[in-house]
């Protein structure tokens, strides 16, 4: 399992790798476009749920918004956004229904290099980590 430490590495890394841009197109962006494969939970109009490629927990995805709209992360938010991010929530909501989470689950927003995110592209974590 991966480690606070591995994980903050990973967050440096990605910044290291130059600063990360509002509109700079992330691995999520072909997971939208379905350049790539992923295993898609739920789809609507504006947001996508999809399993997480390296699962921490026995039920683990992400829901982010199709369109990033200079989300690169939770720190960018403003009031223009404040209906996609509960829109966010609820699909979140309605996932965790779906793949039967009715004992409790986690959300988690990483945000910024100290925060342990690696991809720029606001996404939740659901099902992580386990406590
Ligand atoms: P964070 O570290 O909060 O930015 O989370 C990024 C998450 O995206 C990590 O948990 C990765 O495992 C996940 N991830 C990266 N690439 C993919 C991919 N191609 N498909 C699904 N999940 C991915």
């Amino acid at each position: 399992t991966r480690t606070m430490a591995s994980e903050k590495d990973k967050a440096q890394q990605a910044a290291a790798e130059g600063p990360p841009a509002a509109q700079q197109p992330t691995i999520f962006d072909k997971i939208v476009s379905k350049d790539i494969p992923a295993t898609i939970l739920y789809e609507d109009a504006t947001a996508l749920a999809f399993k997480d490629i390296s699962p921490q927990a026995p039920v683990h995805f992400l829901v982010i918004p199709k369109k990033k709209t200079g989300l690169t992360g939770l720190s960018q938010a403003t009031e223009s956004h404040e209906q996609l991010l509960g829109h966010l929530l609820v699909v979140a909501s309605k996932v965790a229904k779906q793949e039967k989470l009715q004992e409790g689950y986690r959300v988690v927003i990483n945000d910024g290099k100290e925060g342990c995110q690696s991809v720029y592209h606001l996404h939740l974590h659901l099902g992580w980590p386990p406590c």
